[in-house]
């Protein structure tokens, strides 16, 4: 026996166990698996010396360093745990498996040299009992907040907490706690154990529980917190891969893997840009990346990105530098309009020494079908650049040329940066057709839009709303086509070189079919290999009888209705020679659209064949006059607009102040009334039918009938002169076209008549006149020509030399 455990007085010595890594406490039952020979001798010991209460004693003291193997006195700590050993199982690879419980704290005092284990001398320590109200709530503190860490800690079984409620004695439950409390090294743990007053130790745990406590509280928080992060991630991972199977289901497969996004970073490195677009787009992609591929926001910028990266940034075609091979083009691409094609071949010329697009633009202004969109096609054909129309008819809306701003919802760039995705290059051809169809309203005004595009000044860097990038335009060649001037407004005009393409006569408008339309639409109807014969009375009639215009366009359309018929007839009858000539094309083409002539064939009073331009070229408009009883009032009517308005009056008045010279009773004024009357659905202005009113109002009054050979034009003013007119060779041509034989034109336009083709000045007899005397003289069919002479004191006209 080596001690008595109740004597405290007697040295006892027993048998120590050294323990790596462990601390073990009173009222602790722990399984030890022990290996050393040292230690499996030293439990031998203790087995072989039971107690007299048949229980195997021995002390156990942990080690400084666990790593130690075999401790030597003062690399262990002398306080330690006293123990009895509750079952011991020697295992097969002779360890031993022995469950010990720590019983009381001990003392060793002295290491009793002994061999092959350590014999320890050893006090046992002794706890002053206390007692009282703070030690009281002390221990229940400990246990509520034991209770609360149970809680929070999973891994310690609630009935612990149970069992620990009942420990009433402070040394014991200290212990109960401090055996399931994590302590951070073994230092720590055997500082627990050496504390010898239980009041101490509580107290220490209550604060190491506190610890504790917030730790796991903390833990749990992280834990709950990145437990919604990934559920969030893992929800995203899941959707987005669920959708890539979906879209692979649908066939929209990633060719070689490679992503969309990727595929956009290479066009955007293949991509010549400004530094700044670069950047834009690029900034752009970055925050499509981070997007749902399938949101709504995405598809706004993806849409971005695809038209930035679409446009031909500094991707220009080469020009072709060559005057006479333009020229070949222009040859033969058109009939006829030397002028325009000289004027044309200068510009390029200039252009092409100067080595910019820099200057005025070029403005082909004239009626429908003339062949002004066809041209813009020939030069940009002659440069070898690409072309593109923008139709701006009905345009009224700024951001039809300049595009919406992106905050839009579904916004587009403009016609001009569109046009430019189209050209794939960023010198092309624009053609800016039907520029005075454009008008304006309280969306903004797109002619202002448009100046800056042709401003060489400042479209190096036009800003389009929608790319807000700027775009380079300066190499860019503009064109444009209009009906009319008068609508574009003033400073665009400043802008352009006008050419002014006035439309055909009979005789050009039959070469342009037999050379070009003919061949086109034989071609695009199939008949190719037929052999069609169309003589010219054919096409004279097709002319005259089906269309009535200045160009050529309704030629062409009914042209394609001849060879259209033609080919269905091919298709039942087999590919045979075919000959059309008068007949054959009126039984084609159907009734006549145009009745024979339209110019009056007898000579009438009141009515006079006046000559004016509309948007489709030169008219011959009729003016009735005629007279009622009332009272000098004069009404005129005709969709008419001011102008023409205020040039009847001036027409009255000068008949009124001429009234006795022309044999006009002073009396008729007073009671009768004057209407003249222009017939015709569309609305007519200008002032060039002055003389036409007053021929046939003072044909009404005298009751003398006017010529319906004659035809005339002329502003007049209060006291008869004739003044200057507009458009005088396209009003000739239809003078011609209708079948005029005198044409009666102010003296002051005598500088236009060599505009007029040769043809057209020699079929006509152009009478040019000062004053209104002379436009009655030769308009009037006078009975008694000598009577009136004498009213007529500045005498006769005399027909011009040719
Ligand atoms: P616009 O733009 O003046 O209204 P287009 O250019 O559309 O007229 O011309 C209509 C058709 O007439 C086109 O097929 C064009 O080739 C043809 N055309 C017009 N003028 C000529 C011409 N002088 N020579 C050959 N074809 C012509």
């Amino acid at each position: 026996m080596f001690f008595n455990r109740d004597d405290k007085k007697e040295a006892a010595v027993l048998p120590m166990l050294p323990l790596r890594d462990i601390v073990l406490f009173p009222h602790e039952v722990r399984p030890l698996y022990v290996g050393r020979e040292k230690s499996i001798a030293a439990l031998k010991e203790a087995m072989a010396k039971k107690g007299a209460d048949g229980k195997a004693w021995l002390l156990l003291a942990a080690q400084k360093k666990a790593k130690t193997n075999d401790p030597a006195p003062d690399e262990l700590f002398q306080f330690a745990t006293l123990g009895q050993v509750v079952q011991l199982l020697p295992l097969p690879d002779g360890t031993v498996k022995v469950l010990v419980e720590g019983v009381a704290r001990a003392r060793i005092s002295r290491f009793v040299p002994h061999d092959p284990f350590f014999l320890c001398e050893f006090e046992r320590v002794v706890e002053e009992p206390t007692k009282g109200v703070e030690l009281e709530a002390l221990i229940r503190a400990v246990q509520a907040t034991f209770k609360a860490y149970v809680e929070l800690n999973k891994r310690i079984a609630p009935e612990l907490q149970q069992q620990v409620a009942t420990i009433d004695d402070p040394s014991r439950l200290s212990d109960t706690i401090a055996i399931h409390l994590p302590f951070k090294s073994v230092s720590d743990k055997q500082a627990m154990l050496e504390l010898e007053s239980p009041v101490k130790r509580l107290e220490k745990l209550y604060e190491l529980m506190q610890g504790e406590i917030e730790i796991l509280k903390a833990e749990k928080r992280i834990k709950s917190r990145v437990k919604k992060q990934m559920e969030r991630t893992q929800r995203e991972y899941f959707l987005n891969e669920q959708m890539q199977a979906i879209q692979r289901e649908l066939g929209d497969k990633d060719d070689g893997g490679k992503s969309e996004l990727q595929e956009l970073d290479d066009k955007l490195k293949a991509k010549k840009m400004p530094k700044e677009a670069q950047l834009k787009v690029k900034k752009e992609i970055k925050k499509l990346k981070m997007m749902g591929p399938m949101s709504a926001e995405a598809t706004v910028v993806r849409n971005y990105i695809d038209w930035v990266l679409s446009l031909p940034w500094g991707e220009e075609t080469k020009d072709k530098l060559d005057i006479t091979e333009a020229e070949g083009v222009l040859n033969a691409d058109h009939y006829g309009l030397k002028k325009v094609k000289e004027r044309i071949l200068e510009y390029l010329a200039v252009q092409q020494l100067v080595g910019k697009m820099k200057g005025p633009i070029l403005c082909f202004v004239g009626p429908p079908g003339v062949g002004k969109t066809s041209l813009g096609r020939s030069i940009a054909r002659s440069l070898g650049r690409k072309f593109v129309r923008i139709a701006l008819g009905g345009v009224r809306d700024e951001a039809e040329i300049r595009g919406h701003r992106r905050t839009y919802i579904g916004a587009m760039p403009g016609k001009i940066v569109q046009s430019l995705k189209k050209a794939e290059s960023s010198n092309p051809v624009i053609l800016l057709d039907e520029i005075d169809k454009m008008s304006s309203d309280f969306r903004g005004d797109p002619s202002s839009a448009l100046l800056e595009v042709l401003d060489p000044e400042q479209n190096h860097t036009f800003n389009d709303h929608y790319l807000d990038l700027d775009y380079d335009l300066s190499k860019v060649m503009f064109i444009c086509t209009a009906n009319s001037l008068h609508t574009i407004p003033q400073p665009l005009q400043d802008r352009m070189e006008v050419i002014r393409l006035a439309g055909y006569t009979e005789e050009e408008k039959l070469a342009i079919a037999r050379r070009y339309l003919v061949p086109k639409q034989k071609e695009a109807n199939g008949l190719a290999d037929v052999e069609v014969k169309l003589t010219d009375l054919s096409i004279r009639t097709v002319i005259r009888r089906y269309t009535r215009e200045a160009g050529v366009r309704n030629l062409e359309r009914e042209l394609a209705g001849v060879f259209r018929k033609l080919a269905r007839e091919s298709l039942k009858n087999g590919k045979s020679a075919v000959m059309v000539d008068r007949k054959r094309v009126m039984k084609l083409l159907g009734t006549p659209k145009v009745p024979q002539d339209k110019k009056e064939k007898t000579n009438q009073v009141g009515i006079v064949n006046g000559l004016a331009v509309t948007d489709a070229g030169g008219e011959v408009l009729v003016a009735e006059a005629t007279t009622m009883p009332g009272k000098g009032k004069l009404v005129v009517t005709g969709m008419l607009r001011d102008m023409m308005k205020e040039s009847g009056q001036a027409a009255v008045t000068y008949v009124r102040s001429k009234a006795k010279r022309l044999g006009i009773d002073d009396k008729f004024f007073e009671q009768n009334d004057m209407h003249i009357h222009f017939p015709g659905g569309v609305s007519k202005d200008g002032n060039s039918a002055g003389v036409t009113m007053t021929t046939a109002l003072v044909s009404a009054i005298t009751r003398i009938p006017v010529r319906c050979d004659v035809a005339m034009t002329g502003e007049i003013t209060l006291r008869g002169r004739v003044g200057a007119i507009g458009g005088l060779k396209e009003k000739c041509l239809a003078a011609h076209r209708l079948g005029i034989k005198t044409v009666l034109v102010p003296r002051e336009n005598k500088k236009d008549l060599r505009e007029i083709p040769k043809k057209v000045r020699k079929a006509l007899r152009i009478v040019l006149v000062d004053y209104v005397d002379e436009v009655l003289r030769e308009a009037l069919v006078l009975e008694k020509p000598a009577d009136f002479a004498k009213l007529l004191p500045e005498g006769g006209a005399a027909p011009v030399p040719m």
